[in-house]
């Protein structure tokens, strides 16, 4: 058994004890709150970082973090887990998507951050430095934003280490959700952890808003089967699920401010060609048709029918 306490920043749990506070640092010279729980096991064992709400309003991820939280039993844990479930809280407070409002950036593109750089920066390098590098293992959950609907998916990162992408793949297989999508997107949570060494994935499930009981179990279900996998809690090894492992993520964006018409459902298997949707102007003319550079699978539609220049407007794994 562990002897003495475990810190994480101002915070600490004795072994075998839950503690749930708020770290504090400071973001543009102000105060950051970041509350979390400290799960200090009764039992040694490796430590293991869960985050969401880097993306605020990815609310199934997020009811799925704060759960875990409130329910883990340090009592049966071997090891450490550290539960973040708002990252982003002044995004989350103002329900902003896609980006922190205190600097208009997507904290999901600046990791591993810069302590001297922008706020989401200085959000992501004390995140970095201070739970994603305490850890082991890492989970970052997230789901469609609130203009996003997805089919779940996990994704991994692709290139580095083939030890550290071996085990975020075997982690993936463990959380249980049946698409794989293997990424190299750069200053993402899961692939600068990857890149320091750490095992990683991100997992999403939910989207437009709305945090329906499947999609929250999709990530509590994901948690309980990867802490089996890694023998941090006793029970059996998680039931294999067969999956798809997909090796490219197609992302579409829009070239025009407009109306966007998709043609298309999420999950839909589409081919290469394949128009998958339009951005018209005001009198119904195609300023940009969307089309499907490969044959793959639908993960991720923009529901709005609002659009900008550079938007997202869906994703196709390949
Ligand atoms: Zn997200």
């Amino acid at each position: 058994m562990a002897e003495s306490s475990w810190r994480v920043a101002a915070l600490s749990a004795a072994p075998g004890e839950k503690r749930f506070g708020s770290n504090e640092f400071t973001v543009d010279g102000k105060p950051y709150r970041l509350p979390m729980w400290l799960v200090n096991g009764a039992r040694d064992g490796p430590t293991l970082a869960v985050t969401a709400g880097v993306h605020p309003a990815e609310y199934a991820s997020i009811a799925a973090a704060l759960q875990f939280g409130q329910t883990i039993d340090p009592a049966k844990v071997r090891g450490r887990i550290i539960v973040v479930p708002v990252m982003n809280l002044p995004a989350f407070t103002a329900r902003s998507i896609y980006v922190c409002p205190l600097d208009g950036k997507n904290l999901n593109r600046v990791f591993p951050g810069d302590e001297k750089g922008t706020a989401s920066e200085q959000i992501a390098a004390w995140v970095f430095a201070n739970v994603i590098e305490a850890a082991d293992y890492f989970v970052d959950m997230h789901g469609g934003d609130l203009i996003e609907a997805l089919v779940p998916f996990t994704i991994f990162y692709k290139s580095g280490d083939p030890k550290v992408r071996d085990t975020s793949l075997e982690m993936a297989k463990a959380f249980g959700i049946p698409i794989l999508v293997s990424s190299e997107t750069q200053g993402g949570t899961y692939s600068s952890a990857a890149k320091a060494g750490i095992p990683a994935i991100l997992t999403e499930a939910g989207g437009q808003g709305i945090w329906s009981k499947e999609d929250v179990r999709a990530h509590t279900d994901g948690l309980d089967r990867l802490l089996r996998h890694l023998k941090m809690t006793d029970g059996p090894p998680p039931a294999p699920v067969a999956c798809a492992l997909l090796s490219r993520f197609l992302w579409l964006r829009s070239d025009h401010d407009g109306f966007w018409y998709p043609a298309v459902a999420v999950g839909d298997q589409v081919k290469a060609g394949q128009e998958l949707g339009a951005i018209k102007d005001w009198e119904g003319r195609v300023l940009q048709r969307a089309v499907a550079e490969a044959d793959g699978r639908v993960l991720f539609i923009v529901s709005s029918l609002a659009i900008n220049k550079t938007d997202p407007l869906l994703a196709v794994g390949a």
